[in-house]
């Protein structure tokens, strides 16, 4: 069989099937205008999937009487768990089958948004939930689907992608297809202001790397390096004043902007190492995705500093906002160095203490074949280079020379 390479199989992905942004509502209340238009276009009993602690918090009273007065007859599913799994996704269909539901209305991060796409996609599906897994599987249009996105970082509800943790084989289960992308989002700065300062960080740093692996795949186009780079931007000037200063409304309204536009940009330009390891990391210990992705971030970016010095010295000089007369590969390392500042800046951890030596062997083999099959990455790693990245994750010390 003729494998396309990874870069044309992705460019071609773009090009023909995926459809554009969702519309979006941002800043104080736009958790309501999304419910508004969700009502106006005809639904009459949403299904809500949200977590209990969200749930408990009374971040969704205001929704859930918006909906009453509408005279929506709206159930709530709140099982959602970090990275979830494929039990809840089957707890979310019988919820959506049990209230006769017409619609999916996810409140949360990218684990209720994720699990919220498939609940969509399965509910009206005649295939099993594990037979919808894969690129390009759903058969039938998905139950409309909102999404108000309360962390910023995975850019889910830009995104045609799922991710589902499979527990018995501690693997991430990816559901891809352009039916995936939601009807319309919000970022309701009412919501966002409360997440913590550690899942701020987390999930800042995710979206940045979301960002950086868009702007340096081969798979790039205007489009995508226009929005990766606005969303680099956005994050690195607003994610130290949201961290630091929580309720800084405008703060957040730009965090999660450049999540949404490096969402975009990577759903159509793809990933690379990070998340090929962060994703295994996930699946063996559970670690927070977007604190996964930012211990290892600088990692892989000195991996990548030759083979990706134009790119990274194009992004220095765009942040600089001047000349800079030194070598690229030097403003290439400003560009590295900046990244770490902005990981200390936010309190990121230099290292991940649940890694197992005896689990590295299977990551590695696993995150290369992520890579091989997912991302048109700019420079090919080996075993010993991810080994080498996993020893300086679990030991803490960030600086690797790879040969
Ligand atoms: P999350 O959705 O797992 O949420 C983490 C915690 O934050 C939860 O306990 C939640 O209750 C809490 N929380 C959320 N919003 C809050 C708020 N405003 N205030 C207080 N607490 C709040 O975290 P995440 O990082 O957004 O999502 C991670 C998941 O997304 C992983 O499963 C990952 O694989 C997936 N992902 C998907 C895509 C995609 O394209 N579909 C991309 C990247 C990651």
């Amino acid at each position: 069989m003729v494998r396309l390479p990874m870069a044309l199989a992705l460019r071609a992905l773009n090009r023909f099937y995926t459809p554009e942004k969702p519309l979006t509502f941002s800043g104080k209340g736009a958790m309501l205008k999304l419910a508004d238009l969700m009502v106006r276009s005809g639904s009459k009993r949403p299904l809500i999937v949200t977590d209990s602690f969200l749930l408990k918090s009374g971040m969704l009273d205001d929704l859930l009487d918006f909906l009453k007065k509408e005279g929506c007859e709206a159930a709530v599913y709140d099982g959602i768990i970090p990275n979830p799994t494929f039990a809840v996704v089957e707890e979310g269909v019988a919820a959506i089958r049990k209230g006769q539901c017409d619609s999916v209305f996810a409140v949360g991060g990218g684990s209720a948004i994720d699990a919220a796409k498939v609940m969509a996609s399965a509910s009206t599906s005649k295939k099993s939930l594990k037979k919808l897994a894969g690129i390009l599987k759903v058969d039938q249009p998905l139950l409309p689907f909102y999404v108000v996105a309360t962390t910023s970082g995975t850019g889910s509800e830009v995104t045609t992608a799922a991710v589902i943790s499979d527990t018995k084989t501690h693997k991430k289960t990816f559901f891809v297809d352009p039916k995936y992308m939601p009807i319309a989002a919000a970022f309701d700065t009412d919501l966002l202001v409360s997440l913590p300062g550690p899942m701020t960080a987390g999930t800042g740093m995710d979206a940045l790397t979301h960002a950086i692996e868009a702007f340096t795949t081969r798979a790039r186009t205007p489009e995508t390096d226009r929005d990766a780079a606005t969303a680099i931007r956005l994050i690195m000037e607003f994610l130290p004043v949201a961290y630091s200063t929580p309720g800084d409304e405008r703060a957040r309204e730009m965090v999660a902007l450049g999540s949404f536009l490096a969402g975009n940009a990577f759903t159509r330009a793809g990933l690379g190492y990070v998340h090929a390891i962060s994703h295994q990391i996930s699946a063996h210990y559970n670690t927070p995705h977007g604190l996964a992705n930012a211990v290892l971030l600088p990692r892989v970016l000195r991996f990548n500093k030759e083979a990706c010095a134009t790119r990274f010295a194009e992004l220095e000089r765009m942040l600089q906002g001047d000349a800079d007369q030194s070598s690229l590969l030097e403003q290439a390392q400003k560009f590295i160095d900046r990244v770490d500042d902005l990981a200390e800046s936010v309190g990121i951890p230099v290292n991940l203490e649940d890694l197992k030596k005896q689990d590295f062997s299977n990551i590695a083999k696993d995150a290369l074949a992520e890579a091989r099959t997912s991302y048109a990455v700019p420079k090919v790693m080996r075993n010993g280079d991810v080994i080498k990245i996993l020893q300086s994750v679990s030991t803490g010390r960030r600086q690797i020379s790879f040969s």
